[in-house]
C-alpha cells in the first residue's frame, strides 16, 4: 500500500477489525525499522514563564493561577549528571516561550551536561531567534523538538497557538537548514477539530524537513478557556500514531504521557503497540512540576519503573543507543535526503 493513502477517514475512524489491523501493521513497520529498540530519554521542564496565550494550555500567560518558576541549574545538573534513570540515553530540555530561561539557564546546563555526561541533548523552547537558535547548537544540543501544534490556519489563529501558524513551520524549516534534527507534533481531538482538519496534519507533517513527530490527544488544560472541553478520544489519537508510523516508517514517534489522561491504565502501553519507539521519564524536579501546567495539575507522571513495565509488558527493550547518536547515523545513511546533516557535537 501506498504510505500517503494510510491517511484516510477510514483508517482514522477505524475501530474493531479495521483498527486491529491499522495497529499491528503500524507496529510490524516500526519493528522493521527499528528491531524491538524503544528510546528512553528524561524531561526536565525548567521554567513555566510564557509569552504565548495558547487557549488550550495551561501555561498561557493569562493563567493567573500559576507560580511562575525558572528552576536552578545546579539542582538540575546534579540531578541529571549523578541521579538519573540508568536507561535514559537522552535528555530534553522544555520551557514555556521564556528567552531569558534560555539564556540564563538552558545554554549553561547543556554546556554543563556536555562537559559532565554522553547525553544526548534535545531542546523545547518555542521559537527563538536564529542567533540563540546556532548558540544552543554549539553548546551541543542537537535536536529542537517544535511541534506545529495543527495544520488548519483558521484553528490555529482561533486557539492562539504560539505565534502564527506559517512563521511556526518557517522555524522548523530554519532549524533543519541550521543543521538541527527536528521533531514536530500536532494535538488530536482539540474541540471543534472536524477529521479533516486532522488528516490535513499528515500532509503538512510529511511536508516538513522532520526526523519524528508526536500525536497529543488534546487533555483539557486546568484554568484555561477550554477547561470544560471533553478529552481527546483516545482511540482517533492512537490511529493517528499508528497512520503516522505507515506514513513515515522511519520517523521516531512518542508515546506521549497524555496517552494516559486520555486512556486510563492501557493508552500508555497501547502507544508503544500503535508503532511509537520513544519513551519519556520525568525527571523535573518535584516540587516545580506542579506549576508545569500543560493540562492538570494530577498529570500521569512517568516513572522509570512505569516507564521500563510498559516497554517490557510489549516485548521491546530499551535502546543503549541515544536517540542523537541514531540521528547522526540516520543522516549519514540518507545523506542528500531532506534530513538535516549531522552538527558537529563534541562528545565526552
Ligand atoms: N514552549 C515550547 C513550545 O512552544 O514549543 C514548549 C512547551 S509547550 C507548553 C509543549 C506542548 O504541549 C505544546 O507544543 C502543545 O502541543 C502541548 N500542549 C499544550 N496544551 C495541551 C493540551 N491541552 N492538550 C494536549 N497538548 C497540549
Amino acid at each position: 500500500m501506498d504510505e500517503s493513502s494510510w491517511a484516510s477517514l477510514a483508517w482514522l475512524n477505524g475501530r474493531g477489525k479495521t483498527q486491529e489491523l491499522l495497529h499491528a501493521r503500524a507496529a510490524q513497520a516500526a519493528a522493521e525499522h527499528f528491531g524491538r529498540r524503544v528510546f528512553i530519554r528524561a524531561v526536565v521542564e525548567v521554567s513555566n514563564f510564557c509569552r504565548e496565550n495558547c487557549v488550550y494550555c495551561g501555561m498561557r500567560r493569562d493563567n493567573q493561577s500559576l507560580t511562575r518558576f525558572r528552576a536552578h541549574h545546579d539542582q538540575l545538573a546534579e540531578l541529571l549528571i549523578h541521579q538519573r534513570p540508568a536507561s535514559i540515553t537522552d535528555v530534553n530540555i522544555q520551557t514555556g516561550e521564556d528567552p531569558v530561561a534560555v539564556r540564563e539557564l538552558v545554554l549553561p546546563l547543556i554546556r554543563t551536561l556536555r562537559q559532565e555526561t554522553s547525553l544526548g541533548i534535545s531542546v523545547c523552547l518555542g521559537t527563538l531567534s536564529a542567533g540563540l537558535y546556532d548558540e544552543l547548537q554549539k553548546a551541543g544540543a542537537t535536536t529542537y523538538i517544535m511541534k506545529f501544534e495543527m495544520a488548519d490556519a483558521a484553528a490555529y489563529q482561533q486557539l492562539e497557538a504560539p505565534g502564527e501558524a506559517e512563521e511556526r513551520q518557517e522555524h522548523i524549516r530554519l532549524l533543519a537548514k541550521r543543521g538541527w534534527y527536528v521533531s514536530s507534533g500536532f494535538i488530536a481531538g482539540l474541540p471543534g477539530q472536524t477529521p479533516e482538519q486532522l488528516l490535513a496534519n499528515f500532509d503538512l507533517a510529511a511536508s516538513l524537513p522532520l526526523v519524528g513527530c508526536s500525536v497529543s490527544p488534546f487533555i483539557p488544560g486546568e484554568s484555561t478557556p477550554l477547561a470544560d472541553a471533553p478529552v481527546g478520544n483516545i482511540e482517533q489519537a492512537l490511529n493517528c500514531m499508528a497512520i503516522l508510523r505507515l506514513t513515515k516508517p522511519s520517523w521516531v514517534i512518542p508515546a506521549v504521557s497524555a496517552l494516559n489522561l486520555a486512556g486510563p491504565g492501557s493508552g500508555y502501553r497501547r502507544g508503544l503497540s500503535t508503532g511509537a519507539n520513544l519513551v519519556t521519564i520525568n525527571l523535573t524536579p518535584t516540587e516545580i512540576r506542579r506549576d508545569y501546567l500543560l493540562y492538570k495539575r494530577d498529570r500521569f507522571i512517568m516513572t522509570e519503573e512505569r516507564i521500563l513495565a510498559s516497554i517490557a509488558l510489549q516485548g521491546l527493550v530499551p535502546s543503549e543507543q541515544s536517540l542523537a547518536e541514531h540521528y547522526r547515523h540516520s543522516a549519514r545513511a540518507v545523506n542528500g535526503s531532506s534530513v538535516a546533516p549531522a552538527p558537529a557535537v563534541v562528545v565526552s
